[in-house]
């Protein structure tokens, strides 16, 4: 496994589309050594997640883990999940307006509304078909996976220019009211496979 270097804001790969794994692709070394690399550059850099355009590839794989070792300490804990061609089913309406970062875009934050309650419908490593639902904070962090398949970033999403921030001045301005407005979302909630 290596760690991979991360693309940042303004590399054109990450506006692009990341076109579906087929199975026989999926099971092939490359692709499982691929979402191998996946898995150590997240654990390497402390996001939430990591998709494929990330790391310069334009394929429909993401990774989401989050642990005690994530930037994200609010965030509810979520175990590994390779989601390969996945696709988001809205269980609500209701949207949260959550401050997210990207490691794609060094140092910034934002506010960003997303659906409270999703299904995640997608393929495992092993290529087998499964869904997963999610809440809150954590189906916030698959939307924003999901997002950067189709080339969308969560600066894109910002309706509020003035809601931006550095990670400094996020904790020493924002953090506290943010974790009390998101405090009733941020149970667990993942199910993942
Ligand atoms: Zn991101």
């Amino acid at each position: 496994m290596s760690v991979l270097p991360i693309a940042t804001v303004g590399d054109p790969v990450l506006r692009e589309r990341a076109q579906e794994v087929a199975p026989e692709e999926l099971r092939s070394p490359g692709v499982q050594r691929l979402i191998d690399d996946l898995i150590e550059t997240r654990r390497a850099a402390g996001g939430a997640g990591l998709a494929a355009n990330q790391v310069s590839v334009t394929r429909r794989i993401a990774v989401v883990e989050v642990d005690e070792h994530t930037r994200y300490a609010y965030k509810p804990r979520v175990p590994l999940t390779v989601i390969v061609n996945p696709v988001i089913q809205p269980l609500s309406r209701e949207r949260l307006l959550i401050n997210e970062g990207c490691l794609s875009v060094p140092d910034l934050r934002g506010d960003v509304e997303r659906l409270v309650a999703v299904r995640v419908h997608y393929v495992d490593r092993g290529g087998n078909p499964r869904e997963l639902d999610a809440h809150g904070l954590t189906a916030g962090t698959f939307q924003h996976e999901v997002d950067h398949l189709d080339g969308v970033l969560f600066l894109d999403r910002v309706k509020d220019p003035r809601s931006f921030s550095t990670w400094e001045q996020f904790a020493r301005h924002h953090e506290q009211a943010f974790l009390r407005r998101i405090a009733p979302y941020a149970a667990p909630s993942a199910g993942a496979g």
